[in-house]
Formats: structure tokens, sequence, C-alpha cells
């Protein structure tokens, strides 16, 4: 365990700052990454700036109160301003991605729309996070770095159409937390990660700490869909790696620590 080793306060992970590999799978196979570029780019507006939304409302607000109708647990985490962590910490190691507060009661118990409204006035600049496991319903696959991309690929045969989010240096895949107790999994395969019971990760439209917006590539229904079995499998697995992580310089992340406090 290097940069995923849990911390009380949620604080141990690190941006990302690796080049992405859109589309450098095997066969350069995530749903999202085909199709005329031209349309996914307009769609990606759509969905980044949502109807509604003011010049001074919060950023993450609206996005926020549409995941509580989803039965989604949403927690406020620092945002990112003048590409500096709201943390306001010089050597913040996870800027736009640590809970502004203790994270440990939206485990079991999904915020109201009014507490998080609130919650966000206060703190208009927060990024928005999805606490993953049985409380939302929810389990992510986070594709990250150069060998996300490969590594799902050799998984899943055909790309599955699951809703997806296009984070700072990858994927999250979204899928419906099946019922039974899922632990989180990390790098069973090289830049493949799980979050389910204790995690979380990152929601559009957050800002990430390259000063670019998570969004949606895929929107999110309901039910959510399952994940294929492959990938189910991947976090009832024993966690031994699968496949050795070929040496990178950077580090990641774009998805919450492993357990919270
Ligand atoms: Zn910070």
């Amino acid at each position: 365990m290097d940069d995923m080793a849990p911390t009380p306060n949620g604080s141990n992970s690190r941006s990302g700052t690796e080049t992405v590999a859109s589309g450098s799978g095997k066969n350069g196979s995530f749903p999202c990454e085909s199709g005329p570029s031209a349309t996914l780019a307009a769609r990606e507006v759509t969905l980044a700036d949502p109807a509604g939304a003011s010049p001074d409302r919060p950023h993450c607000l609206d996005a926020a109160l549409d995941y509580t109708k989803h039965g989604f647990s949403v927690i406020l985490l620092h945002g990112i301003v003048d590409g500096h962590c709201t943390c306001g910490q010089p050597d913040c190691t996870s800027p736009g991605e640590h809970p502004i507060d203790s994270w440990k009661t939206a485990q079991t118990e999904r915020a109201s729309p009014e507490q998080l409204e609130a919650a966000f006035l206060r703190n208009p600049h927060a990024n928005v996070g999805i606490v993953t496991g049985a409380v939302s319903g929810l389990v992510v696959v986070d594709i990250f770095g150069p060998y996300g991309l490969t590594s799902f690929s050799k998984i899943v045969d055909e790309p599955p159409n699951l809703p997806s989010v296009r984070t700072g240096n990858g994927h999250h895949v979204y899928g419906r937390y099946p019922g039974t107790a899922l632990k989180n999994f990390v790098k069973t395969y090289p830049g493949l990660d799980g979050r389910a019971d204790g995690g979380y990760v990152v929601a559009p439209p957050s800002r990430h700490a390259s000063g670019k917006d998570y969004i949606w590539r895929t929107p999110l229904e309901d039910p959510l869909p399952e994940l294929p079995a492959e990938l189910l499998a991947l976090f009832t697995s024993s966690g031994e790696q699968r496949e050795p992580s070929p040496k990178r310089k950077s580090r990641r992340d774009d998805a919450g620590p492993l357990a919270g406090s």
C-alpha cells in the first residue's frame, strides 16, 4: 500500500498528475471514447452545465441535490480555487478530493437535501462526493492512469454501457450495489480500483486539481444497471494482485480513500 493507505480523515489520497491515457486501452474500447468527438464534446457541455444553475449558486449544489434523488449519500469535499485546495494546506496531498467534515455518519445515513443545501451555501466552492456501498446502493470502478484502460479491456470483453464519469485522469464506472457486503479493492490490476462499502468518489461537476471538471460521459440512470459479473468479482476477490503494476513515476487518485473516519 502506498498512496492508497486509508487515514482517519481521508486525507491521504493524492491528486493524479499523470497523463490521461484515454483511448489507450488494448483496443481503445472504452465505450465513451468512441463516436464523433464533436457530438461528445457537445454532450459534455450540456451535462456539465445543468439547467437552472445560476452564476452565484454553489458550483456543485444542483448536482448534489440531484444525487440525493438517486438515493446517494452525498458529502462535501474541499474544492479547488485558483488551482489550490480550499483546505488551505500548502502541502495538501489530495487537493479537491478530501472531505470537509467527517464522513463517518454519511456511510450509514444520507444527508437531507436541506442539510446539503445549507452546507453548500456555507462552502460554495466545495466539490461533491458520493459515498459508495450499501448506503447509496452504489459501487464504482475507478479506471485511472496510463494502465487503467488496458486493464479494463482485459477484464471485460464487451464494453459495458454503464453510467460513467470522466475524471481528472481516467474514468469512473457506476453500477448497482448487489445487496451483499462488498469491499473496496485496490490495484488488483494496474490502474483499477473499486469503491464499495467504506469508500467514496469525487463526482461531477467537481473541479479537479488540473482545472478540469469531472463530467458525466454516460448519464446516471435509475435503477442503476448491474456491473458485469467479471467486474463485480473484483470486489469479492481476496485482494491478491493479479498483475503487477508497471513502474510509474507519478501517483494517482481521483477516488476517495478506502475507509473513512
Ligand atoms: Zn486539501
